[in-house]
């Protein structure tokens, strides 16, 4: 059929181009239901996301979309709970404009590196630029510890490229402020977000489907994808033949589904590494415990990075008198599920968060390709494989496909600029 465009992948960037094109598309979505990671399952009376999505929107006519069409009536809007369990204490996220409660000597470091740090350090890693803005107390306390548990490597592993943008930076009176316990609270990229009332954020997905007039195919996982006689072939052995094309699965596995790709760039994608994150999800009777949205677990002594608490963003997300919570361990490699189930517990108990590890749902759910790694290796390994791309006409788009890290936000865009670049 001339004309015709696949899109590879029902998340929500291959689902925004095909909004966008309108007509004229075959999507083709390897899962038996759309909607990537976002989506939401439900158990005993639970309500999981394929752990925590919070939306938030900036770009006025997504926020139009998703407010009048896709959750039209359905949109609540949230104050941003965010906390951190450190050194025994709860405090206000984020860590360096909410000092108060921590230790003495904690809050002396944080401080004192602060005032000392070298404002003129070059940037050559991740480390560097905590170093150069926070200092070295932050950097200790939280940033290196943190981040090194997200991404299972150093940060002077990581490139600069790996956050930065996202991570609030404090002037001396704020942090001097956090300490003192006079901070403001809604700081950072996320103070407020959107959250549906009802069908977990699966919903978001479901309302954009319902906008999508077209061939969508679900259960139809794509192996191999040829350029130069443009055809993808299904797992199922059926051959499609497409005009244009737009991915939006993972930039590796595009490169090894990708038919006469030069050894180059197979090598390339070889270097493009990525963290998996493994949620174990809790449903259990509220023991009345700590209240927040998410919170982060910086130290070592938990093996999870964060817990985040759906129930309470939205309470229709778990029975009357129930709290549900989602811990999220990032590693690389296979793990055990049983021992992250048992290690969440004990998390959870430790922290007062349920009273003991009798819960009414406990279960665990990989994500294989959650963060991108952006190590040193990541910018020109991503580049060679973009640029043979283009060269070869074949559009990316969304989190995976473009190998970075954004939101559900940042995959409908760059869904619709697909398509618009098509037309
Ligand atoms: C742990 C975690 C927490 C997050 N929290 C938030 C948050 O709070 N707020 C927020 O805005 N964003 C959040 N995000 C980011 C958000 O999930 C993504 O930006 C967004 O969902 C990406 O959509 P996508 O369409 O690009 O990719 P995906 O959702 O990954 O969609 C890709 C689709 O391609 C399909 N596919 C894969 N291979 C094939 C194949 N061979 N053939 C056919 N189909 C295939 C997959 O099944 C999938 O449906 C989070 C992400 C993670 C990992």
């Amino acid at each position: 059929m001339p004309g015709r465009t696949v899109i590879v992948g029902g998340g929500l960037a291959g689902l925004s181009c095909a909004r966008e094109l309108g007509r004229d598309f075959v999507l083709l979505e390897a899962e038996d239901r759309v909607g990537g990671l976002v989506r939401t399952d439900v158990v005993e009376g639970f309500s999981f996301d394929w752990t925590g999505h919070w939306l938030h929107a900036r770009d006025p006519e997504m926020r139009e979309l998703i407010s009048s069409r896709w959750l039209a009536g359905n949109i609540l809007e949230v104050q941003r709970r965010a906390l951190i369990f450190s050194e025994g204490v709860w405090t206000t996220f984020p860590y360096q404009f909410h000092l108060h409660g921590l230790p003495a000597q904690t809050i002396a470091d944080c401080v004192i590196g602060f005032v000392e740090r070298d404002a003129e350090r070059p940037v050559r890693n991740a480390a560097d630029f905590v170093l150069r803005h926070l200092g070295e107390g932050f950097a200790r306390h939280f940033m290196f510890p943190y981040n090194e548990k997200l991404y299972r490597v150093s940060c002077e592993e990581l490139s600069p490229e790996w956050g930065g943008r996202f991570i609030p930076r404090p002037s001396l009176t704020d942090v001097v402020r956090g300490a003192l316990g006079l901070s403001r609270d809604e700081v950072g990229y996320n103070a407020t977000f959107w959250y549906p009332r009802n069908g977990g954020i699966e919903s978001l997905a479901r309302g954009l489907l319902s906008d999508v007039s077209g061939d969508v195919r679900v259960s139809a996982r794509v192996e191999s994808i040829d350029p130069a006689r443009h055809h993808v072939r299904l797992a199922n052995g059926e051959e499609l033949s497409f005009e244009q094309v737009v991915l939006t699965i993972p930039l590796p596995a595009i490169a090894t589904r990708l038919v006469n790709a030069p050894p180059a760039v197979r090598e390339a994608a070889s270097w493009l590494q990525a963290v998996s994150v493994t949620v174990v999800e809790i449903g259990a009777r509220d023991n009345g415990g700590e209240r927040f949205h998410w919170a982060y677990f910086p130290e070592a002594r938990f093996p999870f990075y964060r817990i985040g608490s759906p129930s309470q963003v939205n309470p229709a997300l778990a029975p009357d008198g129930c709290r549900s919570f989602a811990v999220e361990f990032s590693h690389r490699g296979p793990i055990e599920k049983e021992r992250l189930i048992a290690q969440a517990l004990d998390g959870l108990v430790e922290c007062g968060l349920i009273a003991d590890r009798d819960v009414l749902v406990r279960r665990a759910r990989t994500i294989p390709v959650a963060y991108v790694l952006f190590d040193h290796a990541y910018a020109k390994a991503r580049a060679t494989v973009l640029d043979y791309l283009s060269a070869q006409g074949i559009q990316v788009a969304g989190r995976y496909g473009l190998w970075e890290y954004s939101s559900m936000e940042d995959a409908l865009l760059s869904g619709r600029e697909a398509a618009r670049k098509l037309a």
